[in-house]
């Protein structure tokens, strides 16, 4: 052995970050501060691609998103205590969404912790964590760093993939070892998200109901998408000639003008139909729990295929089950329909082609509309004609009714080009979704953002406009929280849902460098966005929309709790 004086030495710093290069973790989202501001240097100095945010959260939406654009868990990196809250919803977000992500956080120190002394930023983060989360873990030792991050993203990636957190002490940055040790204790993960095989039995029982059917009806969601099972998925349903539904992140993974596609016709597919097969798609409130008025009274059955078990039967009854990763069982379903396959009968799918062309021309006109102030279907249908002409840009969408009509309207042609407020609805993913599209894809990103659902992540165009990023927002600017009209009649206080009248978006991405622009009618939008696209710069284009156009709530109107003493 070596004297002492001449071993190489290395520290936690530097097996955090090698331990992320070897396993091909390259790109950080995060918010530096202490005790991590100098690892997000080193790391950069390292060669990984540190992106620092404004806020946590908006980091945080933006590892959740490369996570379900990769397949690799995305990083978020952040400070302890309220850096770490912060970034906590977006670990709960990507967990509730299924999308493989690990928020790593640096923490105060143990001993301080656990007897509550009062540290710097003080908490118990790894107890806080673990609720929220798939997995919770701590690395208290520089000889650990590699077993840590393997679990961490074996965690995040395998089986139904979420959220992870990492706890790293602060005192583990500084600890020094052997430098050949520490390479040894590296580990660089194999087969992360192992195939998961569906038993032969389920296949065949699944293909059994599914040749009973009379009216059967596929639904994508966005598990289909994540899978990256594209063309087996495309096979799959163009061989069983079953009219398909995509759930909104779904959308392209099938084109949306495929003769097959039901998008347009959705109450009387989900109504009439008498087989549903879920692909990657959950029966929860998104899908009205697979039961209640919008399913009909026709009797249904329903085959799943799904890599979680437990969600077999988690709102109705599921007939067929087949568990597996969504590739290897529509590889098994293919392998097992055999060469001749029953085409479902001509009835059923010519009256949903016959219900969907219906429902494409009476919306035609509106979206042709040059109405000044515009109003959403006029400067949702020049977006739309933008997303045709240009299918490999990405459309980043939230707000209410700039979600909900925006989503029926912008067909979409190509898979995971579609990424929006997923499973919670929530609003303030923008910002950070279109960032980390912009970074992990390298296509053109158009956000497409309501002007309350923007105010939630805003002041991330500093950053889109810091990494020069081809990011175009679109602001549907109609003064307020669903419409800009409501008053207070009760004082002098604006009305809870109303905005500051005529703002001007446009005039903030200025600020930064980036370009402005007010854009009052739907000629000036569609000139404005493929500007933008075109010349790949920071845009932000305020649309003047109507203060009365959408309604209350978009689509979920419903949701909204009504007293009996109201309805009288
Ligand atoms: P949507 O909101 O589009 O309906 P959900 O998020 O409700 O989609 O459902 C996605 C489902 O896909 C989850 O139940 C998840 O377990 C499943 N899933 C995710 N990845 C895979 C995969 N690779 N193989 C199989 N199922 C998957
Ligand atoms: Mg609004």
């Amino acid at each position: 052995a070596a004297p002492e004086a001449e071993r190489e030495l290395t520290d936690g710093f530097n097996l955090i970050i090698d331990a992320l290069k070897l396993n091909g973790l390259d790109t950080i989202y995060g918010v530096p501060g202490i005790p991590i501001t100098d690892f997000g240097r080193m790391a950069q100095a390292a060669g990984i691609r540190v992106l620092s945010f404004r806020h946590e959260q908006n980091a945080g939406y933006a590892a959740s998103i490369a996570g379900f654009l990769t397949k690799k868990p995305g990083i978020c990196l952040t400070v302890s205590a309220p850096g770490f809250l912060n970034g906590l919803t977006a670990l709960a977000h990507a967990t509730t969404n299924c999308f493989p992500m690990i928020l790593i956080s640096g923490s105060s120190e143990r001993e301080i912790v656990d007897l509550q002394q009062g540290d710097y930023e003080e908490m118990d983060q790894l107890a806080v964590a673990k609720p929220l989360c798939k997995a919770a873990f701590r690395i208290l030792h520089a000889q650990d760093i590699g077993i840590g991050l393997a679990r961490a993203i074996r965690a995040a990636v395998s089986g139904r993939p979420g959220g992870v957190y990492l706890d790293l002490p602060a005192k583990l940055f500084g600890q020094v070892m052997d430098a050949e040790e520490g390479r040894k204790s590296l580990v660089k993960v194999i087969d992360a998200a192992p195939a998961q095989l569906p038993a032969p039995d389920s296949v065949k029982r699944a293909l059994d109901v599914l040749k009973g059917a009379k009216r059967p009806l596929i639904i994508l969601g966005k598990g289909a998408a994540y899978a990256q099972a594209d063309d087996e998925i495309r096979q799959f349903v163009e061989r069983s000639g079953i009219p398909f539904l995509p759930m909104s992140m779904a959308k392209g993974l099938l084109p949306d003008l495929h003769p097959q596609c039901a998008g347009a016709a959705r109450s009387t597919v989900l109504k009439d139909s008498d087989v549903v097969m879920l692909i990657g798609a959950r029966l929860n409130w998104l899908l009205s729990h697979g039961k209640g008025k919008s399913w009909g009274d026709q009797p249904k059955k329903f085959i799943q295929i799904d890599i979680e078990p437990k969600e077999m039967d988690s709102n109705v009854e599921i007939v067929a089950p087949v568990v597996g990763d969504i590739g290897s069982c529509v590889s098994a379903l293919l392998a097992g329909m055999g060469g001749a396959w029953p085409v479902p009968p001509a009835d059923w799918t010519a009256a949903v082609a016959r219900k969907r062309d219906e429902n494409v021309a009476k919306m035609a006109p509106r979206l042709m509309n040059n109405n000044v102030p515009m109003d959403y279907h006029g400067a949702l249908g020049v977006l739309r004609t933008i997303i045709a002409e240009r299918p490999d840009a990405i459309l980043i969408n939230e707000g209410a009714n700039t979600l909900d009509l925006a989503r029926g309207v912008i067909d979409m042609h190509q898979p995971r080009k579609r990424l929006d407020v997923g499973t919670w609805g929530v609003m303030g993913i923008g910002m950070g979704y279109a960032i980390a599209a912009a970074v992990e894809t390298g296509k053109p990103v158009l956000a497409v953002e309501g002007d309350s659902a923007f105010g939630f992540s805003g002041m991330e165009v500093e950053t889109i406009c810091r990494y020069n990023l081809p990011v175009c927002v679109v602001i549907f600017n109609n003064n307020g929280i669903y419409r800009g009209t409501d008053v207070n009649t009760a004082g002098d206080d604006p009305a809870t849902t109303v905005f500051v009248k005529d703002a001007r978006y446009d005039r903030m991405m200025e600020a930064f460098g980036g370009v402005g622009v007010n854009a009052v009618s739907p000629d000036e939008l569609k000139r404005a966005v493929n500007a933008a696209m075109d010349s790949g710069k920071p845009t932000l284009i305020n649309a003047v929309i109507d203060p009365t156009a959408g309604s209350e709530s978009g689509r979920i109107g419903n949701l909204n709790p009504q007293s009996a003493l109201k309805k009288k």
